[in-house]
């Protein structure tokens, strides 16, 4: 992409109303913009980090069977009631049609959608189990927004709910999905950083699962086992002080950020829309339910709060928007400018992803930009490099000058 041809631009100065490293970043280096508290655009350079986590949760999901759907977030009162939460959850937003007094609920989560669909569907025991998510903007009141990405009152979640049989089944595939968590956040960058933590499990069942990212700015606190590094939250921290997987006492409390959320909902939602399944012997029975969630845009969030520097972002590899950040310096010199072209048409055909400075700016200007946008290769063509190619790394400060060659095979790697 030809960053003349952008229709954003990087901003020098603090956005003034933002407290969060992560949306003062993002802003700045023009992935999202602010339309009021807690709600944000996802610019091009923002979507296509959105777009790579998305695909990464997505590829993770059909491993584990996941079949993709996607449910409405305009949601009937009528549901809300039937579960008690169209009073109980203070986050619900809700609206007045103008038809015949109808509510509705914007949907901040889709059990109340989930559930009475599953019930058109399931009939025998040989309907289950089945596995559905989808990725999508859901809409909490949240009290406080100062958090950047981190919470938002639209935000995006892929959310995933399971239809068993009986518990053992449910037991089964809640640690299939707890791996493929893990598997998601190895992908995204956040690789030994993201921390299993026991959270409470409602009425239910004793624990639900979380997974934080430990950093300074994160809105949780965890206590994280000295011995088996697993954590818990704050709810069980106040219930026992032992660590539910290894009997240890001794933790150390940290800041984290909750990436994502999987709980065994059991028959708390099947009771409630009466969604049942006759077994093997035509005996009726609840249905035992599972929901997973991951929120994207707070995940993307995360990245920026543990991956940058004073100068800007760090993207890693697989979510970065671009691969290559390409700078062309003295681009008015004519063999520079042409130079530039070529090594950019290469990059091209070689199908490596590169965001392409060609603009008519100040050395200085460039260099600034690409530290701030936070591409993990940084490519210099100027004056100085005749037919070569500076190449450096985001997050090192060694340059090294190579031909075209040699970086399509770098980059090819
Ligand atoms: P929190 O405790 O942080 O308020 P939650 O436990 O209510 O979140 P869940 O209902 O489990 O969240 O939602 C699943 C995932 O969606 C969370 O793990 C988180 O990653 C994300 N998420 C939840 N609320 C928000 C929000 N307001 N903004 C951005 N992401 C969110
Ligand atoms: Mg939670």
């Amino acid at each position: 992409m030809l960053q003349s041809k952008l229709f954003t631009t990087t901003r020098r100065e603090m956005p003034k109303d933002e407290e969060a490293v992560n949306a003062q970043l993002l802003i700045r280096a023009g992935f999202i913009d602010k339309l009021t508290a807690g709600v944000y655009t996802f610019l091009p350079l923002g979507l296509l980090v959105l777009r790579k986590t998305e695909n990464i949760i997505r590829e993770e999901m059909l491993k584990i069977d996941g079949q993709e759907i996607l449910m409405p977030t305009l949601q009937p009162k009528a549901n809300w009631v039937k579960t008690g939460r169209w009073k109980s959850l203070e986050a619900l937003f809700r609206l007045k049609s103008r038809h015949l007094e109808t509510e509705y609920a914007l949907g901040p989560t889709h059990e109340e959608v989930v559930s009475p669909l599953a019930k058109k569907f399931v009939f025998s025991y040989r309907d289950l189990p089945f596995y559905v998510f989808q990725i999508q903007n859901k809409f909490r009141d949240e009290i406080r927004v100062k958090s950047g990405l981190l919470r938002g009152r639209e935000f995006l979640m892929k959310d995933l709910y399971s239809f068993h049989g009986n518990e053992a089944d449910l037991d089964k595939y809640y640690e299939k999905t707890k791996n493929a968590y893990f598997k998601i956040f190895k992908r995204v960058g956040l690789d030994g950083l993201t921390v299993l933590t026991f959270a409470s499990g409602g009425t239910f069942s004793k624990y639900s699962h979380e997974f934080q990212v430990p950093t300074p700015n994160g809105e949780d606190e965890i206590y994280i086992c000295e011995k088996c590094q697993v954590a818990v939250n704050q709810e069980i921290i106040k219930q026992q002080n032992l660590c539910p997987q290894c009997g240890n006492k001794k933790s150390k409390k940290e800041k984290a950020i909750e990436v994502g959320n999987i709980f065994k909902l059991k028959t708390k939602f099947s009771s409630a829309f009466d969604l049942k399944y006759k077994d093997g012997g035509g005996k009726e029975k609840d249905v035992t339910m599972g929901c997973y969630g991951i929120g994207l845009s707070r995940l993307m969030g995360a990245v920026v709060e543990i991956f940058h520097d004073k100068k800007g972002i760090i993207w890693p590899e697989a979510v970065a928007p671009f691969k290559a950040h390409l700078l062309s310096v003295n681009h008015q010199i004519l063999d520079v400018n042409k130079f530039s072209h070529e090594v950019y048409n290469t990059l091209q055909k070689n199908r490596i992803e590169v965001l392409y400075d060609d603009r008519d700016a100040s050395a200085g200007e460039k260099f600034v930009d690409a530290d701030l946008i936070g591409i993990p290769y940084r490519l210099v063509i100027s004056g100085k490099t005749e037919k070569k190619i500076e190449i450096k790394k985001r997050n090192e400060d060694k340059t090294k000058l190579i031909s075209e060659k040699e970086l399509i095979k770098i980059l090819k790697r």
